[in-house]
């Protein structure tokens, strides 16, 4: 879609939808903020939502939907077996993905499960353009080894490549050669690579993924939960693409796919998840799973009332009008983040903007945390929550040494259909003086450190009184402003 051109010339994201349902939200005098981090043990994950502004830790399960799903909800059809929500949802993702069969699940990572189950065998190798958390824990669960072949671009943090999230073909041929097609279970591409900041793939590297899988007899799996924003990416920046619809787009990507399986707290905007499938052979083999974990064929765990608002989100997916505003809203924050010198990743992808905190706090060491340290910091300077994504997430060796995360991240999610632009600018105002009063932030320390997913449960304190020093700087700067 073209950009609305503007009379003066300024360039910013157009809204194409309109509020009609708000929710009152608090903005609390910084004072108050930094209690509140207090209380919540400098761990994001633990603030009460009432004390948060701008909660932008994700986008799962928090996109607004619209009046269409909205009404959909109404007329869903509440039996245990043959519901008619059932067959609208099974015919709309036959019609989006044109894949024959489809299994439904209560979130993405209970397809992970099923198909971790039916496909990985231990020793089994399973490579990928990237991980995303629980993918990984469903794979290594089964005996299965990730292996990562991102391009090599897709970890630098600034970059101008299009398409970050490729996966590089030479190191997909290397693994074949080196463990031979048979010990691979099969190859998964993640669109909008969640974990390397929502960057994607092409068309093109998917093809070419797809012509090595042919050659090896091997299956092509795709994790469409971002897929949306990559898709409209897809659009944007492919030039064979240009005059495609997302539809055409879309039907081209799944026809390169055996297996396609999605969070619908992403792609569809509501609850729920489901697995589409090729070959029925390849169905079959799933299908008794989905009884055993889920629930009963028609409706996997999830509710008939959010199944109706999938499949209308579906088709908004479908909608270049409606799936551009995430990655518009994120492209304007990161321009005006970089035009202002702060360090972020590049290019803009979807789900969000990150922040560079190992360059934004290049004064702390990783064992303090930069990045957990920024997003307490930045929660008390303007109350938005964003989430650590560092060494705080990883968990330590088992001598009981940090095992040091090759990237900083602080994540700030922008869920769609949520924010308006003038909250955005918000954010990018108070990261521009958290940015000129970078010094004043130092690290953080546990004081109550779980085993596994500490960043989840964990507590932490200042290194030092610096967030004192932090609320009496903004004092000074904004006087009684909030
Ligand atoms: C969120 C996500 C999942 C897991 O989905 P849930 O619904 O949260 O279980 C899997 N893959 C990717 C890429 C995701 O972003």
């Amino acid at each position: 879609m073209e950009q609305i051109k503007f009379f003066s010339g300024e360039q910013i994201p157009l809204e194409m939808h309109k509020v009609k349902i708000v929710q009152k939200i608090n903005l609390l005098p910084v004072e108050q903020r930094k209690a509140a981090m207090e209380e919540a043990g400098n761990n994001t994950f633990l603030l009460q939502n009432r004390d948060v502004y701008l909660d932008m830790l994700t986008d799962s399960g928090v996109n607004a939907m619209s009046d269409r799903q909205q009404a959909a909800m109404l007329i869903a059809d509440d039996s245990y077996a043959g519901s008619e929500t059932f067959t609208r949802m099974a015919n709309k993702l036959r019609e989006v993905f044109g894949m024959d069969y489809f299994l439904p699940v209560h979130q993405g990572r209970a397809a992970e499960n099923v198909i971790g189950q039916t496909f990985v065998e231990p020793g089994a190798i399973i490579p990928m353009n990237y991980h995303f958390t629980t993918t990984k824990a469903h794979i290594t669960i089964n005996g299965g080894l990730v292996e990562e072949i991102i391009t090599d671009e897709g970890l630098k943090v600034t970059s101008d490549h299009p398409f970050k999230g490729n996966m590089d073909l030479d190191k997909l041929n290397g693994l074949i050669d080196k463990h031979g097609a048979d010990k691979i279970a099969f190859v998964r591409m993640e669109a909008g690579t969640n974990l390397i900041g929502g960057q994607p793939f092409s068309l093109e590297n998917l093809r070419d993924i797809r012509e090595i899988c042919d050659k090896h007899g091997l299956m092509l799996v795709l994790d469409a939960s971002l897929l949306s924003d990559n898709l409209y990416f897809i659009k944007e920046r492919e030039a064979c693409c240009r005059d495609m619809s997302i539809r055409e787009i879309t039907l081209e990507l799944s026809g390169l796919c055996d297996i396609i399986y999605f969070s619908a707290r992403k792609l569809g905007c509501a609850r729920g998840g489901g697995i589409c499938v090729k070959e029925e052979a390849v169905f079959n083999k799933m299908r008794e799973l989905i009884p055993l974990y889920e629930g009963f064929l028609t409706y996997g765990g999830m509710s008939v009332r959010e199944m109706e608002a999938i499949t209308i989100g579906m088709d908004e997916a479908m909608d270049e009008e409606i799936i551009c505003q995430g990655p518009k809203f994120i492209s304007f924050m990161v321009d005006e983040l970089v035009k202002r010198g702060i360090p972020v990743v590049t290019p803009a992808g979807g789900l969000g903007c990150h922040v560079n905190a190992m360059e934004f706090l290049d004064h702390i060491p990783q064992n303090q945390y930069p990045a957990g340290a920024l997003a307490t910091a930045l929660y008390i300077a303007s109350g938005v929550r964003g989430m650590e994504r560092g060494t705080m997430s990883e968990q330590r060796n088992p001598d009981g040494s940090e095992e040091i995360s090759n990237m900083e991240l602080l994540r700030l999610a922008v869920p769609r259909r949520v924010f308006t632009l003038s909250q955005i600018k918000y954010v990018i105002d108070r990261l521009e003086w958290l940015y000129e009063n970078r010094n004043l932030v130092e690290g953080l320390t546990f004081v109550e450190e779980p085993k596994t997913l500490r960043f989840f449960f964990g507590r932490l304190e200042p290194v030092s009184p610096w967030q004192e020093k932090l609320v009496e700087k903004f004092r000074k700067d904004f006087g009684d402003s909030l």
